[in-house]
């Protein structure tokens, strides 16, 4: 199929058509209850190229087909921000749809198939949602001998049936993931050259024995930098390699495939990709204890804080640059609710004034909305979300602020961005203040990762002291250019760095760090 159309295509009579697709989901399998179709974000049929230029990876790549004037058969794109297990139901519905379109007459004389994942994607019934897709759609009529190209985020639990019924997946290289589109874009060219050269690689998988919580999977530090520069450095060496990707895994998906693994899209032998990726794997090895990364105490920190002149004077000065005291727990990007109380607790208990948190907390939103700007409300703030939570704080707070909660996002390149395009709606917002905490409550949950969420009602996060922030690494490219510090502090939530509080019962064992090392190398 793919001679046939590259013939026609030289003689400019019939354009390359290319099916596409999405399911992007980052599944939190620790969380109570399950996610439902409905909490998919759905972009089908001609909507699909409305994404066009966008800075999500699907924009780019549509570019890209622009720029190639490649024919687009759009088919379903479905992507929730991270959240608990998957019902079954969104898998067949996606499927459903997703089939419909491949087997309708637009689908006619495709060329290939490109793909949006996520790659750790989890079901009530099956753990591989990413290589349940690619399985079927080779068993769909014509799905054996079509190209099967596309992107994935870095925090994939990559699998072995992504590995073989893909024919190119290319993962994200930053995390932060400000190369979502990027990286979209190298699928696609990696599509074009098999295209173009009728030339279809193989992917080969190596899982390792290590996990790490998301703390340690930042890029710009080791291990993943380390292991990122190697790969590059692999990639140039051997030109048979068309990409190798450093998956870091997302810890909190429980399933058979979840750790650090890599893969390897080459034409060369899989005993070259088998060395590349067992160097790899001695590289994430020795420095395994790297990527365990956990929180402090908020007592030594506030001790460090006391001893440090320079930070010290953030408490004194009452005025920023902000210390941000980073919540990995309750980590909204990594599926928590974002209405954990941990660090809320503690501005309170130390009397952090000109300090800030932001709250996902609809029930106090709508108790709000009828109240006077200036008066004062009593309130049952956030922890109902995890069972980890202490519970809701009882406090009375003074009402500053109601907004529609629309915003726009500051910087068009950040993850988020990547995810929601250019604005995100938080859902109706209020901020309220309690002895000079200013405490931001919204109606839908929000990751910290775009500074227009606080302007947008009216806060100078420049000119907080304190900032408290629900994430582990992705809101570094907002808030490392205004903060004075940051510090990892350890609160009770789902999402927290020490994985042995999690019951795990599908990670295959011995793994690091949950057994020591050294392990059996598999
Ligand atoms: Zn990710």
């Amino acid at each position: 199929m793919i001679s046939q159309s590259s013939t026609v295509q030289e003689s400019n009579r019939k354009p390359i058509r290319i099916l596409v697709g999405g399911f992007f989901h980052e599944t939190h399998t620790f969380l109570n209850g399950t996610t439902p179709w409905n909490a998919f974000r759905v972009i089908e049929g001609n909507a699909i190229h409305d994404v066009a230029g966008d800075a999500s990876p699907l924009g780019g790549f549509l570019e890209f087909s622009t720029q190639r004037k490649w024919e687009i058969v759009p088919a379903i794109v479905a992507s929730a921000i991270p959240s608990a297990i998957l019902a079954d139901e969104t898998l067949e519905e996606f499927w459903k749809r997703f089939e419909k379109v491949w087997l309708s007459d637009s689908a006619k004389n495709l060329d290939a198939v490109y793909l949006v994942l996520h790659g750790a994607a989890v079901t009530q019934s099956c753990s591989d949602a990413e290589g349940e897709i690619l399985k079927r759609i080779r068993f769909l009529p014509g799905g054996r001998e079509l190209p099967i190209f596309g992107v994935y985020d870095l925090h994939a639990n990559y699998s072995k049936n992504m590995a073989k019924y893909a024919d190119g997946l290319v993962g994200y290289r930053e995390n932060p993931h400000i190369d979502a589109r990027e990286s979209a874009i190298r699928a696609a060219e990696l599509l074009e050259r098999s295209i173009r050269r009728n030339q279809t690689p193989k992917q080969f998988l190596f899982q390792s024995s290590i996990v790490w919580p998301p703390t340690g999977t930042g890029t710009a530090y080791d291990p993943m930098r380390l292991l990122l520069t190697r790969a590059r450095q692999m990639e140039n060496e051997n030109h048979d390699f068309w990409a190798i990707n450093v998956n870091a895994g997302f810890a909190f998906a429980d399933s058979i495939d979840t750790r650090v693994s890599f893969s390897v899209i080459t034409e060369g032998s899989e005993s070259d990709a088998l060395t590349a990726m067992n160097e790899l794997n001695e590289i994430a090895t020795a420095n395994a204890d790297k990527g365990v990364v956990l929180e402090r105490s908020m007592d030594s920190v506030m001790e460090e804080l006391r001893q440090t002149p320079a930070l010290n004077g953030a408490m004194i000065a009452n005025h920023g640059p902000p210390i941000i005291l980073i919540e990995p727990s309750d980590n909204v990007g990594a599926g928590a609710p974002g209405d954990g109380t941990g660090i809320l607790r503690l501005l309170l208990k130390y009397e952090l004034v000109n300090s800030a948190v932001c709250l996902w907390d609809p029930n106090s939103v709508a108790q709000l909305r009828n109240v006077a700007i200036g008066d004062l409300v009593n309130l049952e703030l956030g922890g109902r979300g995890s069972p980890f939570d202490l519970g809701p704080v009882s406090i009375s707070c003074k009402l500053l602020r109601l907004s529609d909660g629309h915003f726009e996002l500051e910087d068009k390149q950040s993850h988020l961005a990547s995810v929601c395009g250019n604005r995100f709606d938080m859902g109706q917002c209020a901020v309220v203040e309690h002895n000079g905490v200013t405490i931001l409550l919204t109606t839908n949950r929000t990751p910290p990762m775009d500074l227009g969420q606080w302007k947008h009602m009216g806060i100078e996060p420049k000119r907080l002291s304190f900032i408290g922030v629900k994430a582990a690494v992705a809101h570094r490219r907002a808030y490392d250019p205004i903060a004075r510090a940051s510090f990892l502090i350890e609160t009770p939530g789902p999402c927290q760095s020490r994985l042995t509080a999690f019951p795990y019962k599908h990670l295959r064992r011995p793994i690091y760090p949950l057994d020591s090392l050294p392990l059996a190398i598999n």
